[in-house]
């Protein structure tokens, strides 16, 4: 059986720079105590569970602004997704001590809408409702910037938007490239004054431009990453409807149905941009031992997570050739 790891997968350098914010502070003995995470770190339990055993407690809710009135004291870390300014408020009226881990990918989008809206735009934002970096964009201004993640929310846009002349669009960070331009040419097909900016990353551009070209003729398509996690179900789908190759996704091994190899002489695996490598390692090494008959219950393999402090990178996983200075 081929193998094809597919080039670049796994933790972006937004991810790993909220890992490595979180650790610090969980080692720092100056850090104030009780040390909190406004959400999920990054959307995979796996890393969740290193900074729980850390001595992190991680919240989670059904916003960043209710899981915050949870906190009283000590610290909140923010996540990569960010946060709205009514979140930073709040935690500086309680006197809590902050540690933003905000990508500064997600920075840059607050930053254009801010200077939108301030200069009188109205902002059409593209992205996923119920995660939380739509909630910390759109809540920069919520009477002007209006979520949409369907052509039919463009049905129920309120007056003020039907009736803007300066009429902006811009996206979350994580979206299917492709999705997104077919969304966006309908916008301006009915708008034709939108002005856009297009603020997929480039990491998340990176690892599904590899997985369209390089999964491309594989019988299976395996993207280890968490069910939860946008960008690793955007890579299930860009396997499926541009590589056109059948694709699963998996939490970890021991979800892999070996079945599911059976017959298989081409399979391609990636991995979401918040998946530790440990965890890929492990379907990696399990696949390709697979039809030499290795094929039995998947286990773990021993050893440091690849993410730990001092472990040894695995190549191709966060390391893109890339424009990006920190790709
Ligand atoms: S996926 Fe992109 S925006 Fe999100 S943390 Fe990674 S680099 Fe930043």
């Amino acid at each position: 059986m081929e193998v094809i790891k597919v080039t670049p997968r796994g933790y972006c350098y937004g991810v790993v720079d909220a890992m490595k914010l979180a650790r610090k502070a969980a080692q720092d003995p100056s850090t104030p105590r009780p040390i909190y995470i406004i959400g999920l770190i990054v959307h995979n339990r796996f890393a969740v569970q290193e900074l729980s055993d850390m001595g992190v407690i991680t919240l989670d809710g059904p916003d960043r602004a209710s899981i915050l009135e949870q906190v009283t004291e000590g610290t909140v870390i923010f996540t990569a997704h960010g946060v709205s300014p009514l979140v930073k408020r709040r935690a500086a009226e309680r006197g809590l001590h902050v540690i933003d881990a905000t990508c500064p990918d997600v920075t840059k989008t607050h930053d254009i809408v801010r200077a939108w809206v301030a200069q009188g735009y109205k902002v059409l934002y593209i992205g996923k409702k119920g995660h939380p970096e739509p909630e910390g964009v759109v809540g920069e201004a919520p009477d002007d910037v209006y979520l949409v993640e369907t052509e039919s929310d463009l049905d129920t846009l309120p007056a003020a938007f039907l009736a803007a002349e300066k009429l902006a669009v811009t996206t979350q960070t994580t979206l299917s490239q492709w999705d997104t331009q077919r969304l966006v040419n309908t916008i301006q097909a009915r708008y034709p004054q939108v002005v856009v900016q297009n603020e997929i990353c480039r990491a998340t551009q990176l690892r599904q431009e590899a997985i369209a070209s390089q999964a491309r003729g594989a019988d299976l398509t395996i993207v280890v990453g968490d069910p939860r996690s946008n960008n690793t179900n955007r890579l299930v789908q860009v396997a499926e409807e541009i590589a056109h190759s059948p694709a699963i996704r998996v939490q970890r091994l021991k979800d892999l149905d070996p079945a599911a190899l059976r017959g298989k002489h081409r399979v391609a695996v990636t991995s979401g941009a918040s998946t530790p490598s440990q965890i890929t390692r492990e379907v990696i090494q399990f696949v390709e031992g697979f039809d030499k008959g290795a094929e039995a219950t998947p286990q773990p393999l021993a050893g440091p997570a690849a993410d730990a402090p001092g472990a040894t990178p695995v190549r191709g996983e966060g390391t893109a050739p890339s424009a990006h200075p920190r790709d």
